[in-house]
């Protein structure tokens, strides 16, 4: 039997090329070999940003076109909205009703989060709770493999401690343990050197247009040391030396060696980088133009999604109801 994958984006904003290897790539793979349910999780982007919802909409159209874009396929694998499943909410209070306080006090990314938005105010019931409503989100598929960086780590390991928690309590074998998939990709900093981040707006978006590509890598930061094209550089330190590891791998000798030789000079190394990146991205910018034409189709495939996930969701519930003795009359 396939194992089965869920995997959640916030929609927060425009995906960029970090997303795009770091994670879209990686769905377009996994539906081969798992059945796969991917889900905007529109409701755990309130939990940060409930304040101004005037860009939701725009972003989960905009996260649901690179997708579908990218080669995420709506025969494969289950494509929704995470709001448009009811069934997550019940889940989430039943859960919240087995999940002792300390733990989600203890989730790392809680505190460093309150630390880093501390000019939003989040101290809220409902960011708390992230952690519980994640847990639903994988619980209510029963799903087993979780694509994950390092840095999610301990949701996962929550979310194990939770299903476990209502198995026992319950004496019932309701939820599997999910187990955490590492992702692992290049990493591609932000033009600045710094991660790349809406927040720094370092970042080139999966959506750019080409010449918005080319004027993006124009303007990435190359080895300070470099002053002439004489000079030999390092490209150990330089932000186009990191893309062409993520985007041309077999290039990566090649480049380093005239960077360290002082063949090439940096304006002609990230005028060959900005096409090689074009290139990448042309027929993933081709769906996309298509597809903002015909939103309506965007939203056909969410609603189909959702229907096809409410099914494996009310399953669950189904049993979890039973298992506390919960009815309907
Ligand atoms: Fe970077 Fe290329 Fe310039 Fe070397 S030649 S510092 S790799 S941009």
């Amino acid at each position: 039997m396939k194992g089965r994958v869920l995997n959640g984006m916030r929609p927060t904003g425009k995906l960029h090329l970090g997303n795009y290897l770091g994670s879209v790539v990686n769905m377009v793979d996994l539906q081969e070999e798992y059945d796969c349910y991917f889900s905007i999780v529109d409701w755990h982007a309130l939990t940060t940003g409930y304040e101004d919802t005037s860009q939701l909409q725009d972003n989960i159209l905009s996260i649901a076109i690179d997708w579908l874009s990218a080669g995420v396929d709506p025969d494969k694998s289950v494509v929704f909205v995470q709001s448009n499943v009811k069934e997550h909410a019940e889940l989430h209070l039943l859960l919240s009703m087995v999940t002792p306080l300390a733990w989600v006090e203890r989730v790392p990314t809680y505190k460093e989060q309150l630390r880093q938005l501390e000019t939003r105010n989040i101290a809220t019931y409902g960011f708390l709770g992230y952690p519980v409503l994640m847990t639903a989100d994988i619980l209510a598929y029963k799903a087993d493999t979780i694509p994950v960086g390092e840095d999610q780590l301990p949701h996962i390991e929550i979310a194990r401690e939770i299903a476990r928690r209502f198995n026992f309590l319950y004496q019932c074998s309701v939820f599997p343990e999910a187990e955490a998939k590492l992702t692992k990709f290049a990493w591609l900093p932000g033009i600045d050197g710094r991660k790349m981040s809406k927040s720094y707006g370092n970042e080139i978006h999966m959506s750019s247009t080409p010449d918005e590509i080319r004027t993006k890598v124009s303007q990435m930061i190359t080895d300070p040391a470099r002053i002439r094209k004489t000079d030999p550089g390092h490209p150990e330190v330089c932000v186009p030396y990191q893309f062409y590891k993520a985007f041309a791998s077999n290039t990566e000798e090649s480049v380093a060696n005239e960077c360290r030789g002082a063949k090439v000079g940096c304006v002609a190394c990230k005028r060959r980088l900005a096409d090689i990146i074009v290139e990448r991205m042309a027929p993933i910018y081709e769906r996309q133009q298509e597809l903002k034409r015909r939103p309506d189709d965007v939203f056909d495939v969410l609603r189909e999604g959702a229907k096809k996930a409410q099914i494996a969701a009310n399953n669950t519930l189904v049993e979890m109801r039973e298992a506390m003795n919960l009815r309907d009359f």
